[in-house]
């Protein structure tokens, strides 16, 4: 029988370590599905989108810049991609195009489950108020920490932030100056700052004793972010590999109705990283 066929849609995606996620996925569970990679920009998204449903598709994990789109093309919303207004996951049911995000649960599961980080009572900071944020938000303050301020280049943007997510805990917003005398269990870089090897301008004392840091983004050497924290004496400081690998699995349960084990997974791609392979 003719595998089911899937694709991450983003642009770039020529470095996606998406493709090989879900093949590990396939080898694990023995599901029978294809998974492949497509640069898709802005301004095609519709037509590969309908292209690929054409051809049998029958879902798909959106990237960046592509998650408002996917959310602005499906017909039914989860409550989670509905809060986030961002879908990273995507699957036909009834040719109804229905969106997800698993974002925030992929986080998570890395941060509770993997890392044994604890978020109940402790003050979290999350730096930057784009897409990822937005679907971080509500599962971290379900957890009930003390207090989770958002700080952002663009203030305006956390405050909005602030103001949705109000009813669900103590949620505050800042520029970067005001971190000036705050302090932290937990910071959480959701900036693409990184991309550019860049930082946001942080406090030399923003981390509490035994603070940790969690840089969603990654990368094949330790991101600027994971240095700060390494270097301003954080208990643990890690990268978003294990987030990416949440996300995935929890998106092959959305579309397969089985959860991959993420841990050898993870285990696999950190071991490829280090030795500079795959
Ligand atoms: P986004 O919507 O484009 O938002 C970017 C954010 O970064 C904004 O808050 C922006 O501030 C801020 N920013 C950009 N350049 C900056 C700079 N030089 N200094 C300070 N702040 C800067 O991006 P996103 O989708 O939220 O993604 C954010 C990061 O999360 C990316 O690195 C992405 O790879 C990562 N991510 C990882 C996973 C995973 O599975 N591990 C999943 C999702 C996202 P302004 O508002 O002021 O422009």
């Amino acid at each position: 029988m003719l595998p089911d066929r899937y694709a991450v849609f983003g642009h770039p995606i020529g470095h996606s370590k998406s493709p090989l996620i879900h093949t590990l996925f396939v080898q694990q569970t023995g599901e029978n599905i294809a998974y492949t990679a497509q640069d898709v920009p802005p301004e095609c998204f519709e037509v590969a989108l309908r292209t690929f449903h054409a051809g049998g598709g029958k879902g798909l994990n959106c990237t960046v810049p592509l998650k408002e789109l996917a959310f602005q093309a499906a017909d039914e919303l989860t409550s989670r991609a509905r809060q986030s207004e961002a879908v990273n996951t995507l699957v036909w049911r009834d040719d109804k195009l229905c969106g997800d995000n698993t974002d925030g649960i992929g986080l998570l599961r890395d941060l509770t489950e993997n890392l044994a980080i604890d978020l109940s009572g402790r003050r979290l900071l999350v730096l930057g108020a784009g897409g990822a944020v937005r679907g971080i938000l509500r599962p971290l303050l379900e957890r009930k920490p003390a207090c989770l301020v958002i700080a952002n280049r663009t203030v305006s943007r956390a405050q909005s932030l602030a103001a949705r997510f109000a009813a669900l805990g103590p949620v505050s917003a800042v520029g970067f100056p005001g971190l000036q005398g705050l302090r932290f269990d937990l910071v959480l870089n959701a900036t693409a700052a990184g991309l550019q090897g860049e930082l946001p301008p942080l406090p030399d004392d923003l981390l509490a004793p035994d603070g940790d840091c969690y840089d969603l983004m990654y990368a094949d050497k330790p991101t600027a972010f994971v240095r700060w924290g390494h270097d301003h004496g954080a208990r643990l400081s890690v990268d978003g590999l294990g987030m990416l690998v949440e996300q995935a699995a929890e998106a092959f349960l959305v579309w397969r109705g089985v959860r991959p084990r993420t841990a050898p997974v993870i285990r696999r791609l950190r071991r490829a990283t280090a030795t500079g392979g795959e």
